[in-house]
């Protein structure tokens, strides 16, 4: 099985790509991972990542490829490829590279979520000053408003989760990222997943969907 997973941040992709991995005994590659792993062995292509990384810069498409095809695509049969691609460049880098192996997407899933519930999500974040904790003030409220249940602590607004921060992802995913739908919908390969749902709920549709996938990948049609 060889699948893409797409949509923006806050869809929860993430959660259903590890949860899929397991079930489906597959590989699991998320561009963060992927990049961790590429520059905690040492690779050649790791410490070109981390020049970037170290800088706050973004990794070129062609770098992202590159650690996408070695550390992947040439060592893995099997994987659900989440935060990559995340361009139509890089979309059309991965797909000459499978092609170069004779090999192709058996599809992609998309996790579809509007905006306002996007940020409803992410800005509903908190976490405790003083233990880490989590907790969402809508969906995992603590008992009292501000206040961590485990340690007394005062909760905070996670930095990764302003309005402003948020903001400026969303503009991104829509600039760079959206166009892939039209994208994998024009090679039929596109299939959407109702990311408004319960996270179990989305699992079922999700893991109902990838069967599909592979049944028509045995059938051929
Ligand atoms: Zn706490």
């Amino acid at each position: 099985m060889k699948v893409v997973f797409l949509g923006p941040p806050g869809a929860g992709k993430g959660t259903q790509a590890q949860r899929m991995a397991k079930r489906f005994a597959v590989s699991h590659a998320s561009t963060g991972d992927i990049f961790r792993r590429a520059m905690a062995q040492g690779l050649r292509l790791g410490l070109e990542v981390a020049d970037y990384l170290d800088n706050g810069k973004l990794v070129p498409d062609e770098l992202t490829s590159r650690v996408v095809a070695e550390m992947v695509i040439e060592s893995v049969e099997d994987y659900i490829l989440d935060g990559y691609p995340r361009t139509i460049q890089q979309a059309r880098d991965l797909e000459r590279m499978l092609l170069e192996r004779g090999e192709a997407l058996d599809g992609v899933l998309f996790f579809d979520i509007p905006e306002d519930a996007i940020i409803e999500r992410l800005t509903g974040r908190r976490i405790c000053a003083q233990c880490g904790a989590n907790y969402h003030i809508v969906f995992m409220p603590p008992a009292k408003s501000g206040i961590c249940d485990r340690c007394g602590g005062e909760l905070r607004v996670r930095s990764d989760s302003s309005e402003q921060a948020i903001g400026k992802r969303l503009a991104e995913y829509r600039e760079k990222t959206l166009p892939l739908v039209e994208f994998y919908d024009q090679k039929n390969l596109l299939r959407r997943v109702d990311a408004t749902a319960e996270p179990d709920e989305v699992t079922r549709r999700t893991e109902i969907l990838l069967r599909d996938v592979l049944m028509s990948r045995q059938t051929g049609t």
